[in-house]
């Protein structure tokens, strides 16, 4: 089954609005193995959604709708839907009372305006999809033999992303799933410190011995996300079992979502705790931790020592060594390192010293250069890295490849499988 998506709005392709909700209903369809064969956008015009509609129920089998749901002019999805399939809108009782029971609950004393009632507009035959968080119901049409389409669904949605996205998950996924032909088996890997290409390489002689999988690979800075569907159950258990040993010391486990959750549960599980000493990445190694929900059991806290003086003052990192060997040294992160330890005692460190660029950079020391030391009780890892990319880019993977080295360090590993990926390594 095909999956298509209309996102209706002059503000998305005037670049007003960011078109969210696509992204969303795309993450949360490829969690579940599926992803939409076609995305179209088109303004707040009847005959434009008319003529969307017309590609993407040729092309498609489940067309999701977001947006023009509400109770001001420019909201003709409705309109829209019910002149293309040739069917008739009508006022729904149930809708009405929803919608004056949500604004007799929320604006107590003044009177429901008359064209608030036209949300309850919805086309014959219709399935109503409550709204718990605002007044716009959702509609759902299983498309039957007078309609253009037999066979075919159409689900609309408001297009606020506070009420559009927990209608999706908790309303209308259950929808697409009961739709699927048949039943999807599908499991998502998180593979850290391999780039996408080399994951897809890697993966080709367990595609090859498993005909029924199918394979989905989207990159991130800090990992490449693998899901694999298959129609048939043993296949994923087959699947599951080639990737776990294939990527054996790159895969996040199965209760992580990101390498810094993964970092916390290891540091929880050893009795470690953690300090930051960042300079080029200027505190987003400590921003991904604090993302982490129960991380002040283990992160004490870091330095962002981004000038010079503060390296000297707070990390202790010797003036000649500034001027020997500069702050983007190895034997400045060393020393970092050092001064990190001795302030915050703790078990575990990173520190982060490179340059992001887009200027600053020599032949000597280029931009992306960025050196990082890790250690983890008493071991320890200085590296020399050179990252491609944007400031953003160069920043993200610094963070992404130091996390990573911790991550191999608490698992016991070798500090190669922290990041092959974006590193041209140097002597
Ligand atoms: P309302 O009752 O709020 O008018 P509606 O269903 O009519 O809801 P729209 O009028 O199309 O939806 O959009 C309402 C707001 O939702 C827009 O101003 C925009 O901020 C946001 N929105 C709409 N579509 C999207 C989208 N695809 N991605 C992100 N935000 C969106
Ligand atoms: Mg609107």
């Amino acid at each position: 089954m095909k999956i298509g998506v209309l996102c209706i709005g002059d503000e998305l392709l005037k670049g007003a609005v960011i078109n969210t909700n696509l992204g969303y209903m795309g993450s949360k369809l490829l969690q579940e193995g599926i992803y939409p064969a076609m995305a179209l956008e088109v303004p707040d015009r009847s005959e434009d959604m008319v003529n969307a509609l017309k590609i993407l129920m040729k092309e498609t089998d489940f067309v999701l709708v977001s947006g023009g749901l509400g109770p001001t002019s420019d909201d003709l999805t409705k309109p829209a839907v019910a002149e293309f399939l040739g069917r008739k809108l009508y006022r729904n009782s149930e809708a009405v009372k929803a919608i004056t029971d949500r604004w007799a609950s929320m604006r107590r004393g003044s009177d429901l305006p008359l064209h608030f009632l036209s949300q309850a507009d919805i086309p014959e035959g219709a399935v109503l999809i409550p709204n718990h968080y605002g007044t716009a119901p959702g509609i759902y049409l299983e498309l039957g033999e007078k309609d253009p389409f037999p066979g075919k669904y159409i689900v609309m949605m408001p297009g606020p992303p506070s009420e559009l996205d927990p209608m999706f998950d908790h309303q209308v996924m259950p929808l697409v799933k009961k739709a699927l032909d048949s039943k999807l088996y599908s499991f998502l890997f998180h593979i850290a410190g391999v780039g996408e290409s080399r994951v897809e390489e890697r993966m080709q002689r367990i595609i090859a011995s498993l005909p029924a999988l199918s394979v989905a690979y989207c990159a991130a800075p800090e990992f490449v996300k693998l899901f694999i569907t298959s129609e048939c159950e043993k296949t994923i258990e087959n699947a599951s079992q080639m990737i776990r040993k294939e990527f054996e010391k790159e895969l996040l486990s199965d209760k992580a979502k990101t390498v810094a959750e993964e970092i916390i549960l290891l540091l929880k599980e050893k009795n470690c705790t953690l300090s930051l000493a960042e300079s080029c990445t200027g505190g987003l190694i400590s921003q991904l931790i604090t993302n982490v929900p129960g991380a002040s059991e283990v992160y004490e806290g870091g330095i962002v020592s981004y000038a010079n003086k503060v390296k000297e003052n707070l990390l202790k990192v010797k003036s000649s060594t500034l001027m020997e060997h500069g702050a983007v040294s190895s034997e400045c992160a060393g020393e970092m390192l050092e001064g990190l330890k001795k302030a915050f005692g703790t078990s575990c460190g990173i520190s982060v010293t490179g340059i992001a660029g887009p200027g600053g950079g020599t032949e000597e020391k280029p931009v992306g250069l960025v050196y990082i030391g890790v250690y983890c009780k008493e071991n320890l890892h200085v590296g020399k890295y050179l990252f491609r990319g944007s400031r953003d880019q160069i920043r993200a993977r610094s963070a992404a490849v130091g996390l990573n080295i911790l991550r191999c360090m608490l698992k016991g590993y070798d500090v190669k499988h922290a990041g092959s990926i974006f590193l041209c390594p140097r002597s």
